[in-house]
């Protein structure tokens, strides 16, 4: 596999325009350019910081219709997502897995409403379905979630969705890229458009880590920047009114102890009409989310005090108690690029994507859920086709099996490992001759000393927080183990990107200053 500097080099050389431009490597852009570089298309993707690093790796986890449009009588999206949630499952069973979920009824009179509504649900999913709803007596609803409060409860729904990790399933896309003979590269920041005749040929881009800048040149162009995608348009001197209305979600993490067993639990209405979730993941427990309207977007969104009292009141309410000092492991926020539409609530606007060409044919996608990015990836490229005239090929990403895939999850469903699906044993490798690699990064954290080697070698991390926030999970599950664990990776890390001491103690502060952003102080 070539580094990041034999890529960067290859840019340089390269005069021949790609046909396919894609900028910004969240999900979205990296389903356009898995889906662009599977047609048969040169495909290059540029993003700024790291992949997944904006609100691809902040999601709720789940890989779902939503059961909240449903109630909202999308169905279409409904029905598309749950097709796209059966491919997922298919072509990426190390990333994504079925989830029991229970819905607990507290009155009678909810129980036959939820009751068809999962029904419908489930119907909707056909033969893609993961399993059958069902009712459930409230002591089998207790049994299935014991942390929960049992006064009261009459009863409850059991139903199937989906739950993946997320920057895992982008990596598992990058790579999918590259074995599909796709360049993608991380820290490269599209700062300028280039054009002739008023018609977009390439972009300017600036490498964060030098500094230099580079002229790309492409037949089409994708912008797929997430929240920031109005920014491009600026530069392309285009503003088409206001495309994106952002929407703040935060999510806490608490002990598996809070929430015991493997069943998940779904509020699908809380007093203020919410949806919330509380999910096992990676040996711990999911609590989210809020959905805040956010008047301008920012990189590393902040949980507001609202969303941590919401969070707070809502677990003493179906938990029967408040979390302890430091129990609140890790708290982060992402943001929602949804379509805007009038003055509409964030919390109801649709999910739907919407895609968008300039007339310099600069080409923008936005809107939508990681769930959707396959669908939104075909409909972009097949516009890339017609705005720059490529020629046809047909799509091959509907049953196109990722970068990983294995039917052999050797540690059961859940185990944190079968992340890397059939890369596993190539990891366990690295450590046969170094057994200093096999050391747990930290006690309370599932990830490995060997797992840093790989990330830098073949994953294309290049900081600590690349390795602590994406390519393990380590700040999202624990945020004070991740600070505990930097300098250990930043060490490795220096290692093999040779690095000198004063880059590992810069690394070290900058990534210890964000992770404090994910301790929940006044929790
Ligand atoms: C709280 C929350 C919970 C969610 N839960 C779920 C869920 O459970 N299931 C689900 O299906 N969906 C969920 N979603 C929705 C889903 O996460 C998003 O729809 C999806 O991640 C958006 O991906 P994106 O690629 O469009 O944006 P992003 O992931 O933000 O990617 C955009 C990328 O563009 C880069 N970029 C910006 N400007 C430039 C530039 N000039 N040059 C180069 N790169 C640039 C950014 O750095 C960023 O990495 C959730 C969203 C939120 C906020």
């Amino acid at each position: 596999m070539n580094t990041r500097q034999e890529i960067l080099n290859g840019l340089g050389r390269t005069s021949e325009p790609w046909d396919v431009l894609v900028i910004g490597g969240g999900a979205t852009g990296l389903g356009a350019a898995v889906e662009a570089a599977s047609r048969g298309y040169r495909t290059l993707l540029v993003e700024r910081f790291d992949f997944a690093k904006g609100t691809s790796s902040r999601s709720t986890k789940l890989v779902h219709g939503g059961v909240r449009y449903l109630a909202q009588l999308n169905i279409t999206l409904v029905s598309d997502a749950l097709r796209e949630r059966g491919h997922m499952l298919r072509n990426a069973p190390h990333l994504v897995h079925d989830q029991q979920f229970v819905v607990p009824a507290y009155s009678y009179a909810s129980l036959p409403y939820y009751g068809f509504g999962l029904k419908v649900y489930e119907w909707l999913s056909g033969k893609l379905s993961l399993g059958r709803s069902e009712m459930l007596s409230a002591r089998a609803t207790a049994a299935k979630l014991p942390g929960i409060r049992h006064e009261g409860l009459r009863g409850g729904i059991l139903y199937h969705d989906g739950q993946f990790d997320d920057s895992r399933y982008a990596i598992a896309l990058l790579r999918t890229l590259q074995d599909l003979g796709g360049t993608a590269i991380n820290y490269l920041e599209a700062t300028g458009i280039l054009e002739s005749n008023g018609k977009i040929n390439g972009i300017r881009a600036r490498d964060a880590e030098t500094g230099e800048v580079l002229e790309l040149r492409a037949k089409s162009v994708i912008n797929a920047c997430g929240v920031f995608v109005e920014d491009l348009l600026s530069i392309n001197r285009q503003r088409p009114g206001e495309l994106v209305a952002v929407s703040q979600g935060t999510h806490f993490v608490l002990p598996h102890s809070f929430m015991p067993g493997s069943t998940a639990l779904m509020i699908p209405k809380t007093a203020d009409g919410r949806v919330l979730f509380a999910i096992p993941w990676h040996g711990a427990t999911i609590v989210g989310t809020t959905d805040e309207s956010v008047d301008s977007p920012s990189v590393e969104p902040r949980a507001m005090k609202s969303e941590r009292d919401f969070l707070l009141d809502h677990i003493g309410k179906y938990f029967g108690r408040r979390p302890e000092p430091g129990e609140v492991l890790s708290m982060w926020s992402g943001l929602r690029p949804l379509v805007k539409k009038g003055d509409a609530k964030t919390s109801k606007l649709s999910r739907d994507h919407t895609i968008l060409v300039a007339p310099s044919g600069l080409i923008t996608v936005t809107g939508g859920k990681w769930t959707t990015y396959r669908r939104m990836g075909f409909d972009t490229v097949n516009r890339a086709c017609e705005v720059a005239n490529l020629p046809k090929a047909p799509s091959r990403t509907l049953d196109l099996k990722l970068h990983g895939w294995t039917a052999d999850l050797a540690g059961g469903p859940y185990a944190w490992e079968n992340v890397y699906g059939s890369d596993l044993p190539a990891i366990r490798a690295l450590s046969s001759g170094n057994p200093s690699l096999d050391k747990p990064l930290h006690p309370r954290l599932p990830f490995r000393m060997r797992e840093v080697v790989w990330a830098a070698r073949y994953e294309m991390a290049r900081t600590v927080e690349d390795v602590l926030a994406r390519r393990t999970r380590a700040l999202f599950l624990d945020a004070r183990a991740a600070i505990e664990a930097a300098p250990q990776v930043a060490a490795l890390l220096a290692t093999e990107l040779k690095r000198d001491a004063t880059w590992r103690e810069r690394q070290i502060a900058e990534f210890c200053a964000l992770a404090r952003g994910y301790i929940c102080s006044e929790c």
